[in-house]
């Protein structure tokens, strides 16, 4: 695109913090996620409603729940998780814009569209992926807060001592396979099920060409659902200690964002760091699922590779050399498993997420009469 065109398509597209086009300059011109959601009105929603939290847990220290990190507490963890969201994602942006020769599908097929933005949607998806990203915001708020008052120690408090670090490690890295296998579930279920699918998912996939904005841009049932099945279910049947917990969440939060960046490379320092695990991925598996009738019934893992693997629906994505994995010249072909059909039955695909739900009941009722 020439100079002339360029500027004519930026002044006629770009509208609020999102952009219609590359950036053409270095990362500094690409400040477009600094905002909630790129909106205004959403920004002040959520900075509203945690220094609402941060003014109650300051002025009522009675509500502390006993066993649990004080409510003060829990407020400066939303408060440092939305902090790390946004800065994580302006780097991951910066690499996408500085180092093209890392993205995972070519610079043509990110060729803009009129009125569609840098991910692939039109105007209209855009307005509604915002409208659900206000409804995540609410949800998501109450949701930590009920837990946080409804299950003591869900949110751990500091201890005196622990338990050796190896058995600390080993615990985190159990706690996230469950979380993993709960998101896998939930995910290729979303898939396999065509109400949930047509009305729930399909919003997430509207981004062909994902970058780190994309990653929590969903029906907000459907970040409500991950939520539960993922990160709840786990805390409850592994649970982390206070240190491990903050680690979590924040590990957690960079490896999804990474997932989306656009980019497969040594920029990914999350997945790079886990890398040696079996059947490890890096961001372009994930970069394949979004690529539409292409391969968006593949890689459904929130974290690592295993369930993929496990359950064939591992498929390698588009990517730069340099981010090759050592399993990615293994295609599985899932249609030869009899266990693949079967749990692609838009019913039968909940019934791993119905068999984690008992678990997480049977353990809630021995934690009780303990
Ligand atoms: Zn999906
Ligand atoms: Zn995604």
């Amino acid at each position: 695109m020439c100079p002339k065109e360029e500027k004519q398509q930026q002044t006629k597209c770009s509208k609020g913090a999102y952009v219609f086009h590359i950036p053409a300059g270095t990362w500094r011109q690409h400040f477009s996620s600094l905002l909630f959601s790129a909106d205004i009105v959403a920004t002040a929603m959520e900075i509203s409603l945690l220094g609402f939290l941060s003014t109650v847990a300051i002025v009522f220290p009675s509500l502390n729940v006993n066993s649990s990190m004080t409510l003060l507490e829990v407020a400066i963890y939303m408060w440092v998780l939305s902090l790390l969201r946004r800065l994580y994602m302006s780097y991951l942006e910066a690499v996408y814009c500085s180092f093209p020769q890392y993205r995972t599908q070519p610079v043509k097929e990110h060729a803009l569209k009129e009125a569609k933005d840098i991910v692939g949607r039109d105007k209209e998806q855009l307005d509604t992926i915002i409208q659900h990203d206000r409804l995540t915001l609410i949800s998501q708020f109450g949701l930590d807060v009920f837990i946080y008052f409804s299950v003591p120690g869900y949110y751990p408090s500091a201890q005196v001592s622990y338990p050796p670090m190896y058995q600390r490690v080993l615990q985190v890295i159990l706690n996230h396979y469950v979380m993993s296998f709960g998101m896998y579930w939930m995910h290729r279920a979303l898939h396999k099920n065509p109400y949930m699918w047509k009305n729930i998912h399909s919003f997430h996939h509207w981004a062909k060409h994902p970058l780190s904005r994309t990653t929590y841009q969903d029906h907000w049932l459907d970040n409500f659902g991950n939520a539960i099945v993922g990160h709840f279910f786990a805390q409850v049947l592994v649970p982390l200690d206070h240190d491990f917990f903050w680690f979590s969440r924040c590990f957690r939060v960079c490896e999804s964002l990474e997932k989306h960046s656009g980019v497969s490379c040594w920029f990914n320092v999350v997945h790079m760091s886990q890398r040696w695990l079996p059947y490890a991925q890096m961001p372009h598996h994930h970069d394949w699922h979004h690529e539409g009738h292409k391969g968006c019934n593949y890689t459904f893992t929130s974290i690592g590779g295993l369930w993929d693997c496990i359950f064939g629906t591992r498929k390698t994505g588009r990517h730069p050399a340099v981010a090759e994995t050592s399993r990615d010249r293994v295609h599985i072909d899932k249609t030869t498993s009899k266990f693949s059909s079967l749990m692609d039955h838009p019913v039968f695909c909940f019934l791993p997420i119905l068999g984690l739900s008992i678990l997480v009941v049977l353990k809630s009722f021995m934690t009780l009469n303990s």
